[in-house]
């Protein structure tokens, strides 16, 4: 869209949505933007289903390809931004949106390393209402639903960081980058006790012998278009449920 586009767009106050990916070692059979193409994937046609479903509006901001991933260490194909100059891109990314006349934001993050994401965003809602800006802000983050599914599609197998779930929505959106030969299950490392248990935090390389905390064998292309449809179907039904709530607010 261009500048004026925007501009115009944002006086009919849509949902502005950044989605937030990250690159990362995704063990030796999927690509290290595995979750940057999943999130992207997801909001874009989550927020173009909203509208056909819905007639619910979104503007979809550019995928933040680089996150933290200092968790992923010492794997090749890793890219980590230190998580105290994350917070702050993140924020000035989303202070933007709202200098462009957008007061109603939500963030998608595409990697459970984000965990530094949650504390931006209640610092930016304390900054805005400081500046005496009303803004609503949402944290659209996908994981229960993540994990239900993975539940419902692939019982025995699981999750998992570069796992079946993974693996099937990277073999149904873009197999031609997943290296079928390399598809092999993990050995995790005394994973419930000291990661669990003792809490203790942990590089990968210490956990996995193959960078996956779960066994991707169980994955296919045929699960992976259930779970993309499911997924994209619960992510438009959430936008129709930010779209109530904020009306309700008198914010649109
Ligand atoms: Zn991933």
């Amino acid at each position: 869209m261009t500048s004026t586009e925007l501009a115009r767009a944002a006086r009919s106050h849509p949902l502005a949505i950044l989605p937030l990916g990250c690159t990362e070692q995704h063990a030796s059979h999927l690509p290290v933007d595995a979750d940057t193409y999943q999130v992207e994937r997801l909001v874009r046609d989550g927020a173009r289903l909203a509208r056909e479903r819905h007639a619910v509006e979104a503007v979809v901001l550019p995928t933040l390809p680089y996150g933290p991933a200092a968790e992923h260490f010492g794997f090749a194909g890793t890219i980590s931004v230190p998580s105290e100059l994350y917070v702050g891109l993140v924020k000035h990314v989303l202070m933007s949106a709202l200098d462009s006349g957008f007061d109603r934001l939500a963030v998608v993050r595409g990697c459970t390393g984000h965990w530094v994401v949650p504390g931006a965003l209640w610092d930016l809602k304390a900054e805005a209402r400081r500046a005496s800006r009303m803004v609503t802000i949402h944290d659209l983050t996908m994981e229960t639903d993540y994990r239900e599914l993975t539940k419902k599609h692939l019982p025995a197998a699981g999750g998992g960081h570069a796992g079946a779930m993974e693996t099937s929505l990277l073999l149904a959106g873009r197999p031609e980058l997943v290296d079928a030969d390399a598809i092999v299950a993990p050995t995790l490392r005394s994973f419930p006790e000291r990661y669990v248990d003792a809490g203790e935090v942990f590089l990968f390389d210490e956990a996995t012998s193959t960078g996956a905390l779960g066994d991707p064998s169980a994955a296919s292309a045929k699960i992976g278009d259930v779970l993309w449809s499911d997924l994209i179907g619960r992510f438009a039904d959430r936008l129709k449920i930010v779209a109530e709530q904020d009306r309700a607010l008198g914010r649109m």
